[in-house]
């Protein structure tokens, strides 16, 4: 039987979720999900001088909201360091480390030997293979015993086989002097403990892999499958900042980007498969994998994105697309929408579904049933609204007045009043759009008539026409 695939997300709670993380996250969980397979989330928090409960609860935010859910309990890395230093003394006692008694001192004075000699200023403790009997009652380190000869291979599904000299790989300290784990031991036994099989992360950790498939040949524990990710650079082609608050996942939820619509963004940075841009959950969960990550790094591209968005959102249900809509609202700090507008907007999505690239366009665009009478117009659509405009719609009125509300009826009065007075429809559009929604880029004229009704729609142009002087 094909072992069960285990995939991990394991953020630093430093910062936010940022945009890099989040689509480590989502490549983890479409790997996992995709086949059956478990998707675990560790909180990396053995930096606790750097490590808030803030950021923690950001990332959550951020996965939550990218729909990203995790299975089991989240793990704190930082609750597991007795387990940590547990591995440490275990491979002391197995011999595959050493206890080192070396001063700060010491270290700094062979690295300046070393570097006058011209060696390589790796260091090399003198207690790698002494005698206990010599040990002094010191305070000392745990060191792995590194192989010197050699060279380690990291046969990695993105970056292919990447090979590391083992005469560049020092003994690394696996337990510091006050008995506290170091990073690297934390991640290999944690990464062993949970069973993960892949570790798909950002390749600023390609490095750290030697050295942690160290503890695992040291463990005698089977290796995960490594995949290693070129960053996301900028538009610019530089690398995205870390901590750049501004590409947090939370600053893209603001921006008003639907949750499915970054997932399918994020798996197109750095993934493809074919030609394939726009696709659901239910296909990227299908087709992705470890082959279809390029080599490049991927470029951030807003346009792209947007325009995935767009399409993201006339796709989407219209029950779905109103719950995401009142969490946007609740993340921009905006009041939810009450019942009943939120009803009215619902019989007005086929109208506004497919003109709006993010939430805010959606609301922006959805002013005309969002906003109460009188509508205030805005700088362009009061000046659509002079005093000759004016006086047609106030003509207008009794002719729509006496229209059966359907679009057909509504359109042949609309034509017909035109051509009595002259002019082409398009004329009346204009004060028609500002009357009934205050803006002047609206919904077709039509389309807002029939979702506000009869009523409002003859008191809005009634509203309109009346002189404000
Ligand atoms: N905690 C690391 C980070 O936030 C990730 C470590 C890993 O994936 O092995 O970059």
């Amino acid at each position: 039987m094909p072992e069960t695939v285990v995939t991990r997300f394991a953020p630093s709670p430093t910062g936010y979720l940022h945009i890099g993380g989040a689509r480590t996250a989502l490549f983890n969980w479409l790997y996992a999900r995709g086949r059956g397979g478990k998707f675990l989330l560790r909180i990396e928090d053995t930096d606790r001088a750097r490590s808030t409960p803030e950021a923690t609860q950001a990332i959550l935010d951020g996965l939550e909201w990218l729909g990203l859910d995790h299975d089991g309990e989240v793990i704190s890395q930082a609750a597991r360091a007795d387990r940590h230093a547990e591995v440490a003394q275990q491979l002391l006692a197995s011999g595959k480390a050493y206890k080192c008694f070396s001063t700060q001192e010491e270290i700094q004075q062979f690295r300046e030997a070393a570097r006058a000699e011209g060696r390589s200023t790796l260091f090399q403790s003198p207690w790698r293979d002494a005698d206990p009997a010599t040990h002094p009652d010191a305070p000392f380190v745990i060191r792995i015993k590194a192989p010197r000869e050699g060279a380690t291979v990291i046969k990695d599904r993105v970056q292919g086989n990447v090979t590391i000299r083992n005469d560049q790989l020092d003994d690394m300290v696996l337990l510091r002097s006050d008995g506290t784990p170091v990073y690297m031991l934390a991640v290999a036994v944690d990464d062993h403990d949970m069973g993960v099989t892949h570790v798909i992360r950002g390749d600023d950790h390609l490095n750290n892999a030697a050295r942690q498939m160290m503890i695992y040949d040291a463990m005698g524990w089977p290796l995960p499958v490594y995949a290693h990710i070129p960053l996301i650079h900028g538009p610019d082609g530089k690398k995205l900042s870390k901590r750049h608050g501004a590409l947090s996942a939370a600053e893209y939820r603001k921006m008003g980007y639907p949750a499915a619509a970054m997932r399918n963004y994020l798996a197109r940075l750095g993934w493809s498969h074919g030609d394939d841009e726009f696709f659901t959950d239910e296909e990227a969960r299908a087709w992705f994998d470890l082959d279809g990550i390029g080599k490049a790094p991927a470029r951030f591209d807003f346009k792209k994105l947007a325009n995935l968005s767009g399409r993201h959102i006339a796709a989407m249900e219209d029950a779905a697309l109103l719950h995401e809509l009142q969490g946007y609202l609740q993340a921009t700090g905006q009041p939810p929408l009450p019942d009943d507008r939120a009803k009215l907007l619902e019989t007005a999505l086929f109208c506004l579904k497919d003109r709006a690239k993010t939430f805010a366009e959606l609301v922006d665009k959805a002013a005309f049933i969002l906003n109460d009478r009188p509508i205030q117009p805005d700088a362009a659509a009061a000046a659509a609204l002079d005093d000759v405009s004016r006086g047609i719609l106030s003509e207008l009125t009794p002719h729509l007045q006496t229209a059966s509300w359907t679009r057909e009826d509504l359109e042949a009065a609309a034509m017909q009043f035109a051509a009595s007075i002259d002019t082409k429809f398009g004329k009346l559009a204009a004060p028609m759009r500002a009357a009934l929604a205050g803006r002047t880029a609206t919904p077709s004229v039509f389309d807002m008539l029939l979702v506000l009704g009869r009523e409002e729609s003859l008191a809005r142009l009634r509203d309109a026409a009346r002189d404000r002087g």
